[in-house]
């Protein structure tokens, strides 16, 4: 059965006092307006019908192509039409349907590094990705917070959490360099995924796996939406050279 707003309030104890998630929805000054039933209805005309992960994958499949074209391009007119051809591969939604509210499809938990384009590698347009980013694609908790506003109160059906290869804050977490106290912080959970042993992209992938479980392990609004159907909770990891992203397996005993 699909979480309700009620019940994520109940769960995360905010019904009764504190920040209610129906004061981050709307402006509390702005009277609601109904919004316009056409205006609804683009919000949700660039989500896939079927399978999301299948469409998901189905667009990656498309950047991957146009990406590989892309880098044996020898003018930069060229290859400036060949990032033209990506963008428009995108979803487009009516940017007033988009002023009165978002309906992804897909939640992404993806690192912050500046060569991973969520809207390209998944050839998405405005409103269609709501994104969690930060340096090595971490499990913290403001993250989790914001997946499950993402899952109980957007319906988003799937979540991703997306490792890529090169990734400087899983080679921060294997390295033994001084790092500053946050830094330190923000490494913390990637080193407890590391595995002797590994090289960087195993512990990379690793570390894609253990924040998927996190997720759930450390939040009762998800997990309950994971074992009800509600959503469903897969780990990637994207190739910088190819542009592919590859599935992968969750980690052993998470589900
Ligand atoms: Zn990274």
């Amino acid at each position: 059965m699909p979480l309700s707003r009620r019940a994520l309030l109940q769960l995360t104890g905010t019904a009764a006092g504190g920040l209610a998630l129906s004061q981050l929805t709307q402006a509390p000054a702005r009277a609601a307006k109904p919004m316009a039933a056409e205006l609804k209805r683009d919000l949700t005309v660039c989500t896939p019908p079927g399978d999301v992960l299948e469409a998901l994958m189905a667009r990656n499949a498309r950047f991957s192509q146009t990406w590989q074209r892309l880098v044996k391009e020898p003018t930069p007119a060229a290859r400036m039409q060949l990032k033209t051809d990506i963008f428009d591969e995108g979803c487009q939604i009516d940017p007033m349907a988009l002023e009165q509210g978002q309906q992804p499809w897909v939640a992404l938990l993806s690192c912050a590094d500046a060569r991973v384009a969520p809207e390209y590698v998944f050839a998405s347009g405005s409103g269609e990705l709501f994104q969690v980013r930060c340096a090595g694609n971490t499990a913290f908790d403001d993250a989790i917070a914001s997946l499950e506003y993402a899952v109980a109160v957007l319906k988003v059906p799937l979540i991703m959490v997306l490792g890529h290869s090169s990734c400087g804050a899983v080679k921060a977490a294997r390295g033994s360099e001084p790092l500053t106290p946050l830094l330190e912080q923000l490494v913390k959970p990637i080193r407890a995924s590391l595995q002797p042993g590994d090289d960087l992209s195993q512990a990379i992938k690793g570390n894609a796996r253990f924040a998927a479980a996190q997720i759930t392990q450390r939040s009762a609004v998800l997990r309950q939406a994971q074992e009800s159907g509600q959503v469903k909770i897969v780990q990637g990891f994207f190739d910088l050279v190819t542009g592919r992203v590859e599935l992968l397996k969750p980690l052993a005993g998470a589900s």
